[in-house]
């Protein structure tokens, strides 16, 4: 079973459909970690569209938020603000559908999948410690994670380390086209793997991430693409957005 990997679309329509664009032909089955809606200005649309083909969605904490109003406290003003504005753009419809995501973490095709951590669904794993915790917490050798917008994650064989050489470095990838990295994973080790960010990157490279996990090779490959980010940024601006939202886009932080 090859299974396409996504999370934190965030509203991104264009990033959305350039992912799925990519992933068409090399997957089975398709999950979404959560976070469809927030900050971005296309929520109906990203809902209506994963709705349509994602096999299992975990909710996301702005799922939560967007829907139901609920945390909203704990955001950043320009968080709040941009849930405040998806929650009124919501259809009934789409509100209905996001409000009653399952929490993870959950068991889908024989992965463990969360939005935060296998934990706490708000917690954001960037830490060696947390890291440790959440491994120790996992009842088979994967767990699929989002919500850092960070592609890439951690494995611990004896030791722990992060699973690709050169995440979070925050220095401009060398190519604005496709690319992908592949890791192997080994039976003996532990994993939490993150897909990184489809709609707002958050690890220096501006395309949308994905990821494809072959669970018969172990093969992971960590996919990049670019999509129409001018169009997505101008579509935040015209909606009365934060302009940071548009513009951070162009930065993946
Ligand atoms: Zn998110």
């Amino acid at each position: 079973m090859r299974l396409f990997v996504f999370s934190d679309v965030h509203a991104n329509l264009e990033a959305l459909e350039a992912v799925f664009a990519a992933a068409d032909g090399l997957y089975d089955r398709c999950i979404c970690l959560g976070d469809v809606v927030g900050y971005g200005a296309n929520p109906n649309e990203t809902t209506e569209y994963v709705r349509a083909r994602a096999d299992v969605v975990v909710r996301g904490n702005h799922d939560r938020a967007c829907s139901v109003l609920d945390g909203i406290e704990n955001f950043t003003p320009m968080a709040a603000e941009s849930a405040r504005w998806t929650h009124e753009q919501l259809t009934e419809e789409s509100r209905r559908w996001l409000a009653e995501l399952p929490r993870g973490p959950l068991i889908s095709f024989g992965l463990e999948i969360a939005h935060g951590s296998p934990i706490d669904e708000d917690e954001y794993v960037v830490s060696r410690t947390q890291a440790q915790a959440s491994l120790a917490a996992i009842e088979d050798s994967v767990c699929m994670i989002g919500h850092t917008h960070l592609q890439g994650g951690f494995i611990n064989c004896n030791t722990l380390q992060p699973l690709l050489a050169s995440q979070w470095t925050l220095s401009p990838q060398n190519t604005n086209g496709p690319s992908h990295e592949v890791v192997t994973l080994d039976r003996k080790c532990k994993y939490l793997v993150n897909p990184g960010s489809v709609g707002q990157p958050r690890d220096g490279d501006w395309r949308a991430a994905f990821l494809i996990y072959d669970e018969d090779s172990r093969e992971i490959a960590f996919h990049r693409v670019p999509y129409a980010l001018e169009a997505t940024q101008e579509k935040i601006r015209a909606a009365g957005l934060p302009e940071r939202l548009a513009t951070r886009l162009s930065h993946g932080r």
